[in-house]
């Protein structure tokens, strides 16, 4: 028999949002009839102009891409007002959080979250045999912050805003309160991988990778998967002070993203119209959710990103209800994993809400 590592005992693997190609196998529902909001994908698509150069540059996919990636990072550092040397791409910023979670944690570390954050976090560091702390709330707050920092000096602290999977977010104020009660020999993440949405909502919680930089163990990422529409693609992205940086990139593998991707990345960062268009549409149709959970007496949390959280009264069961709905063809999200009787549903295209607010209306019915 195999003997694995002991720290896979006690790792649960990531269950990702369900494929639309899963419904259409087991309901036998249409392609074209499955609504996917789960998993935080820009429901407009791909910008037209990522796609024509991922299609330009398809005759060179026997090249692999250039390692330096000097093009990408000079249009994130432009955009940022970063250096490239403070730049490291990640096939999703998902693999910048392990590179992270390699270069600092071992079986005597332990890392800091909220109660209820990005699942990520967590499998990274128990794949390092790390202990997991978490704070009593899922909003990030200074004191409950400090007392398990003081207590426990994790290596690493995460401060995910806005949050998945609950949408609220953290202002900027009480980040850098936070990072800067924290001593530098504990890495802080600050994790954007929405905050396109949240800058466009409110200002006091926008937080830039040049807010960050005067601090030599933060780092700040961003994704190329939720507003930029590029979730197939794969890319994301840490932004530190170089030391961090240099130490990071001994855990990267050669070519860690594709040569299309990265194509797709560096012509995505020119495309700020995308960006706007993607993020008006969801603002009006997000208005539509707050609607239907006032009028419908529903709490939800107030969202800074891309979906919303439905928090459901006791009579009303999420598992259920997710069930009731994948079988019509309606794919959300179920938090109950999460310890919440909650849903989390991305904001779609007009057309989609439509299909889910008709479709949810009756299962609650
Ligand atoms: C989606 C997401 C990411 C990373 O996504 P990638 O596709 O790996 O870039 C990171 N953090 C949070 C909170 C996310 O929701």
């Amino acid at each position: 028999m195999i003997r694995f590592n002991k720290v896979l005992r006690d790792i649960k693997t990531y269950e990702a949002g369900k494929p639309i190609e899963l419904v259409v196998r087991e309901f036998g529902i249409d392609a074209k009839d499955v609504v996917k909001l789960a998993s935080n994908e820009n429901p407009i698509g791909t910008s037209p102009a990522v796609e024509k150069s991922i299609i330009a540059n398809a005759n060179k996919a026997h090249l692999y891409p250039d390692d330096s990636m000097y093009e990408l990072k000079n249009a994130l550092a432009d955009k940022f007002d970063v250096k490239d040397e403070n730049i490291i791409i990640g096939a999703g910023s998902d693999q910048v959080l392990e590179f992270i979670s390699r270069a600092v944690l071992d079986e005597n570390a332990s890392v800091l979250m909220s109660a209820v954050t990005f699942a990520m976090y967590e499998i990274y560091a128990k794949q390092m045999g790390a202990k997991v702390l978490r704070t009593m709330s899922y909003e990030h707050k200074y004191d409950e912050f400090m007392e398990a920092y003081e207590m426990r000096k994790p290596k690493i602290v995460y401060i995910c805003t806005p949050n998945n999977p609950t949408g609220d977010a953290t202002s900027k104020d009480e980040v850098l309160k936070i990072i800067r009660a924290i001593a530098d020999d504990t890495i802080v993440v600050v994790d954007g991988a929405y905050m396109e949405y949240a800058s466009a909502k409110d200002k006091k919680y926008a937080i830039t990778p040049s807010d960050i930089m005067e601090f030599p163990n933060v780092i700040y990422l961003g994704t190329f998967s939720k507003a930029y529409g590029m979730g197939g693609m794969r890319v994301g992205y840490g932004i530190a002070q170089y030391e961090l940086i240099k130490e990071l990139y001994k855990m990267r593998p050669p070519f860690n993203i594709s040569t299309l991707s990265l194509a797709a990345a560096i012509e995505a960062c020119k495309d700020d119209s995308f960006i706007e268009g993607s993020i008006t549409l969801h603002q009006e149709q997000i208005k539509r959710y707050e609607r239907f959970a006032n009028e419908n007496g529903f709490t939800y949390i107030e969202s800074y990103t891309n979906f919303i959280t439905y928090l459901f009264p006791e009579h009303l069961d999420a598992t259920h209800i997710s069930d009731m709905l994948l079988k019509r063809g309606v794919i959300i999200r179920n938090l109950t994993s999460y310890g919440m009787n909650a849903i989390r549903i991305t904001i779609g295209t007009q057309k989609q809400n439509d299909i889910f607010f008709k479709n949810f209306t009756e299962v609650i019915a």
